[in-house]
């Protein structure tokens, strides 16, 4: 057979690349600006026509470009940002992947106007579709303007796909304001159709809030502040009653890089704990600054996700501090007494005596320096009793006090799975015991953990203490609509039969909750784009088909039977089976994630979880 692979030409190449890079003009917009920012500027100007479809101009008074580096900058994987692979892991600058200017070229009609500083002349160059079609010398001022015309003009169903202009500029603007946000050192301007929308002179950090967002925000921000070995936060809360039914003002900025988080968004959901309202989010602007060595950026084209090394210590840190902070500044808990609370335990709790909810603003509290015997000289993060009676319940009976409470609960509504790694903090549920080896745990038959507690021990029954765990989670993800989703790169695509896919689109938004993400089927095929972050991507298969299985014998009407039957499905698949070895930390992750629960003795099926055996008892049967 002949042979068939050809390489791709450049501009075909440049043109599949744009689309990751530029999904719509605000793509384009954020890096335009960014690269305005790389370069140096104090002062950046972006001026757009027609929600960008007809112009998107940047100008900056930046370092500027020679004229071979004018020329070169419109190539694939051409960047002054990085040298090395090395270098990856130490980014002090927005971009570094040197596609962006190549893609937009390949997409639109691109005019660069640069100039350096000690240059005398610049240079002009036009681009269409990754040709270069003019270059010449040009008086221009120090820095750069890059203009980007007709975008997707050689990509008509791109270009239709567009949304209306309302909506393209509400992206542009959004873009806008994280750039300006996260760097309030600069001056940014921004012109629409001629009219003049944002003009932000350079500032600090909460001025450029209130010049963005209005002079009413002032009153509303909590200032948040820490620094810790790995970490270091600032910014601002907003005061719990501004918080907003839909997500309002939710920015996180790592290294002065706005990112998507929900994981810290949640830890920062959790952290206002009983302050908010039903159904409202807290707004923060909150700039997290870390080695950079110790985050991945590259794990997405446009950069906005990026992993930490130490995700579960900026969780606990960036909880304790923003709690910490509504303490500190005294504000007033806005708790709805006359709720009904039944509404929030969405399963059977009702044999438990109601208690009177209360909420404790503790201005002293400072959850950095209590703890005096930090473990292995890591940070641990002292909580608040907030779960206590679950374990006093529990140890009811065993009249130990050497026993640790959970005061140090760190994770208690951690969104994901059972982690089988080293970590500090859900073990600190163990460690300010003088007698540490007392608390060990350790499996039997790879199907239960022992806990000696005491006055006797603790037996767990690894799959069901999961189960309990995730079917808590699942719950409150469906009902508080709060999940954590993975994107992934290839979606996956799972055969059903059309009754099956039938029953599928039934809860097809309660699964979203969970964290799916699902294209449009296709035929009798399901396209999953995301899934939960506790899921991995060989369990969907699985999961869906005994999710199908277990809901087909029923037929369960919408509201909390089927949130309840759809999560205690997904539970039990997910969860670890009998004849997993769990390491020590996981033994103890699990433990401490059980107790966290609101019913950690019974699994969702009414089995026990646990069970304790009071040293009173064996001694009875050794007489
Ligand atoms: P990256 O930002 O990932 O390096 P880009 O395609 O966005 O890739 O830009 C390519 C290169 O062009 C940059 O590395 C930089 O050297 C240069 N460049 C782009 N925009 C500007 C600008 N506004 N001022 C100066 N140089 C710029
Ligand atoms: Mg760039």
């Amino acid at each position: 057979m002949a042979d068939i692979i050809a390489l791709l030409p450049d501009h075909v190449a440049n043109q599949i690349a744009a689309g990751e890079v530029v999904q719509r003009p605000a793509s384009v917009v954020k890096e335009l600006l960014e690269n305005a920012i790389d370069a140096q500027a104090t002062s950046i100007t972006l001026v757009v026509k027609d929600a960008g479809k007809t112009l998107i101009q940047v100008t900056d008074n930046g370092i500027g470009m020679s004229t071979t580096d004018a020329r070169l900058c419109f190539e694939r994987h051409a960047t002054s940002k990085i040298k090395k692979a090395d270098d990856l892991f130490n980014l002090h600058t927005k971009g570094f992947r040197g596609e962006a200017l190549a893609s937009i070229a390949a997409i639109a009609h691109v005019q660069l106007k640069t100039k350096t500083e000690g240059a005398e002349i610049g240079t002009t160059i036009s681009i269409e579709g990754s040709e270069v079609k003019e270059q010449e010398p040009a008086v221009v001022a120090t820095g750069t303007t890059i203009s980007v015309k007709n975008l997707f003009y050689n990509i008509p169903a791109r270009r239709n796909f567009l949304k209306s202009n309302p909506v393209e500029t509400r992206h542009i603007i959004d873009e806008f304001h994280r750039v300006a946000l996260a760097h309030p050192q600069i001056e940014f301007v921004m012109h629409h159709n001629g009219s003049p929308v944002f003009n932000l002179p350079a500032s600090n950090a909460r001025q450029r809030i209130v010049n963005i967002f209005g002079g009413k925000t002032n009153e509303k921000l909590v200032p948040v502040s820490e620094e810790t070995e790995i970490v270091k936060v600032s910014g601002f809360v907003l005061k719990p009653q501004y918080s907003k039914k839909s997500r309002g003002e939710q920015f996180f900025f790592v290294n002065d890089r706005f990112i998507k988080s929900p994981y810290l968004h949640h830890a920062v959901s959790s952290a206002f704990e009983g302050l908010l309202k039903q159904g409202t989010h807290p707004g923060y602007f909150l700039f997290l600054e870390v080695a950079s060595q110790s985050i991945d950026i590259n794990i997405h084209p446009t950069k906005t996700e990026i992993k930490f090394d130490d995700e579960h210590s900026i969780y606990a840190m960036l909880r304790a501090t923003v709690k910490h902070s509504l303490g500190q500044f005294s504000v007033a808990p806005v708790l709805d007494f006359n709720k009904d609370s039944g509404f929030d335990t969405p399963y059977e709790y009702s044999k438990k005596q109601p208690s009177t909810p209360k909420i404790e603003v503790d201005s002293n509290f400072n959850p950095f320096i209590e703890d005096k015997k930090p473990r292995q000289a890591n940070i641990t993060f002292p909580f608040k009793r907030e779960k206590q009676a679950n374990w006093e319940s529990l140890y009811v009976g065993l009249k130990d006090d050497t026993l640790t409470s959970p005061s140090d609960q760190t994770e208690t509504e951690h969104p994901e799975a059972l982690e089988f790694e080293s970590d500090e903090i859900t073990g600190s549920l163990f460690t300010s015991s003088e007698n540490d080896t007392q608390f060990t745990t350790f499996q039997l038959q790879q199907k239960y953990i022992v806990n000696p507690i005491k006055n006797g021990m603790l037996v767990i029954h690894q799959h069901l203490a999961h189960y309990r765990i995730l079917y808590e989670e699942l719950l409150k993800n469906i009902t508080v609509q709060e999940a954590v989703s993975q994107q992934l790169l290839f979606p996956l695509q799972v055969q059903f039969s059309k009754p099956d896919l039938d029953i599928l689109d039934k809860v097809k938004e309660q699964l979203e909750h969970t964290g799916f993400a699902f294209a449009e089927t296709n035929g009798d095929h399901l396209e999953i784009k995301g899934i939960p972050v506790a899921v991995s991507e060989s369990q969907v298969e699985t999961i869906l088909e005994k999710l199908v299985g277990d809901i087909r014998g029923e037929v369960p009407d919408a509201g909390f039977s089927q949130n309840d039957l759809l999560a205690k499905s997904m539970a039990k698949n997910m969860a670890i089976k009998t004849g997993t070895p769990l390491n020590r930390e996981a033994q103890e992750h699990l433990i401490h994630r059980l107790f966290a629960c609101k019913e950690p003795s019974v699994s969702p099926d009414n089995r026990p979880v646990l069970i304790t055996l009071d040293t009173n008892e064996l001694d009875k049967r050794f007489n």
